[in-house]
């Protein structure tokens, strides 16, 4: 049975967040939903979405991951009550800031640090309007517009080349971060992450509350590149948010930071995401531009373990056949991938411990030896990432006792989550793997797998067994 390796994520929105649609997303190949919290009503709304998830995914027979966003720092316009736009000239000087004395309102009161005015701009709607700052109150700021235009009541507010003195986590965040742990979601995603201490305020509410989720950083500040290697250290994974980081950012230099935010994350073996505007053009048309076909692609070849959909899904006309081509470009890139790979490739490994060297070894045994399929056996699910970032060729198959594995899993490139009891022995895992492997007709009689594990059996982060195995 071939399984696309690279996965799929979706952003739910107000208009795929009924079961029907729902469902019919995890039909075309979804594998992870994406919450964006400011796209929910209230905490029932919310509720309701992930028990449609839950309930949806269960009848397909598929682990499907749910990742909530957290908006962090994002800054907004916040316009008074009787304003809905602010038309903008060309030249002309404003005021920007929190109090309602200002020219222009925004929704946080920010100390404004370090300001080298040469290159400190703010960019209003996803760069649609640029001003140049000209001086600094406290909390305030001169700025003059670079051209005419429009400003809308909500709309995103970057500041390039300015440090903000502001928090990681809004109180907002911390209430989204408390609903969601109640509803035991599998992923976070932290959005304007600057520095690896940005993740603490998370991990005191873990240590206080008594529950513990993987956090993703998105990587959308200039700051957050600046400081890549710890922030990779730290988080559990990347998002590569290319919409604020081509804000933040000059554009030109978009495709090189993806490079080597992808290279980083593979060598610390991280799971990485490619996200926004993939298939941009799907939002208003039926089928995309060649270059957003080939981004998808390329983003395989760079070998990604997921690919993100943003608007198309929660937004678009045609969020079915988003997903669907989406499926098309993946599957098609991967099996060009697997035609040329040769039996030589050398590895890439930098940081040695007895995990990678398993995984890679299951990787050349796998490539080498007429092998069908990697079963790794995971608690916290760590070993199965560490193996799929070596990007065997088989398929792996990740058998654990614990369904939020599962869930968590299927973020992860090449991974087929599957859930099994607690084993006490290693003979007792190979017969029950042999078995659930063959009702689930992924494998059968004669085929031979090469499977990994840690013994004792059933204790976290004890990787130090491989094992290959004929079906009998
Ligand atoms: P957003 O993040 O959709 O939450 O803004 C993605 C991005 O900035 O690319
Ligand atoms: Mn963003």
């Amino acid at each position: 049975m071939s399984f696309i390796k690279t996965k799929t994520i979706a952003t739910l929105g107000p208009i795929s967040k009924s079961p029907s649609i729902i469902t019919e997303l995890i039909d075309e190949g979804v594998d992870v939903f994406r919450i964006n919290m400011s796209h929910f009503k209230n905490d029932v709304d919310f509720e309701n979405t992930v028990k449609i998830i839950r309930k949806e995914s269960k009848s397909k027979n598929k682990y499907i991951g749910i990742l909530v966003d957290l908006a962090g720092p994002k800054i907004r316009i916040d316009l008074n009550k009787e304003e809905s736009s602010i038309k903008i000239n060309k030249n002309q000087k404003y005021t920007l800031g929190y109090s309602n004395t200002n020219d222009i309102t925004i929704n946080a009161k920010i100390d404004f640090k370090n300001i080298s005015f040469k290159d400190a701009f703010v960019k209003i709607d996803d760069g649609k309007i640029v001003f140049e700052v000209l001086s600094k109150d406290k909390e305030s700021l001169d700025i003059k517009a670079t051209d005419d235009g429009i400003i809308y009541n909500k709309k995103g507010v970057n500041f390039p080349g300015i440090e903000l003195n502001i928090k990681s986590l809004t109180n907002n965040d911390k209430q989204h971060l408390l609903l969601a742990a109640r509803n035991k979601i599998d992923w976070f995603a932290l959005s304007f992450v600057r520095e690896s201490k940005d993740i603490n305020p998370i991990l005191k509410i873990y240590k206080k509350e008594g529950f513990s989720f993987p956090v993703i950083a998105k990587i959308e500040k200039p700051e957050a590149i600046d400081n890549l290697d710890s922030i990779i250290d730290t988080f559990d994974g990347i998002l590569i948010a290319r919409g604020d980081l081509g804000v933040e950012m000059p554009l030109a230099k978009l495709p090189s930071l993806q490079k080597l935010i992808i290279e980083k994350c593979k060598k610390i073996k991280k799971p990485v995401i490619v996200a926004t505007q993939m298939l941009d053009s799907m939002i208003e048309n039926p089928s995309p531009t060649r270059a957003e076909v080939n981004d998808v692609a390329n983003a395989v070849y760079e070998r990604v373990d997921a690919v993100m959909l943003s608007g198309e899904t929660a937004i678009g006309k045609y969020p079915l056949k988003a997903v669907k081509i989406m499926q098309d470009i993946l599957l098609n890139a991967e099996e060009e991938i697997e035609k040329n790979i040769t039996l030589h490739e050398d590895s890439v490994d930098i940081n040695r411990n007895i995990r990678s060297a398993i995984g890679e070894s299951v990787k050349l045994i796998s490539r080498h030896l007429e092998i069908d399929a990697i079963v790794v056996m995971t608690e916290s699910g760590s070993t199965a990432v560490v193996v799929s970032h070596f990007r065997p060729m088989n398929n792996i198959f990740a058998l654990t006792p614990n369904e939020s594995t599962c869930n968590k899993l299927s973020l992860v490139w090449g991974v087929i989550p599957l859930h099994t009891k607690q084993f006490s022995s290693t003979d007792e895992m190979i017969e029950e793997s042999e078995k659930i492997l063959k009702t689930k007709k992924l494998l059968k009689k004669g085929d031979t797998f090469v499977l990994t594990s840690g013994v004792p059996v059933a204790v976290t982060g004890t990787t130090n067994m491989l094992r290959i195995h004929k079906i009998s």
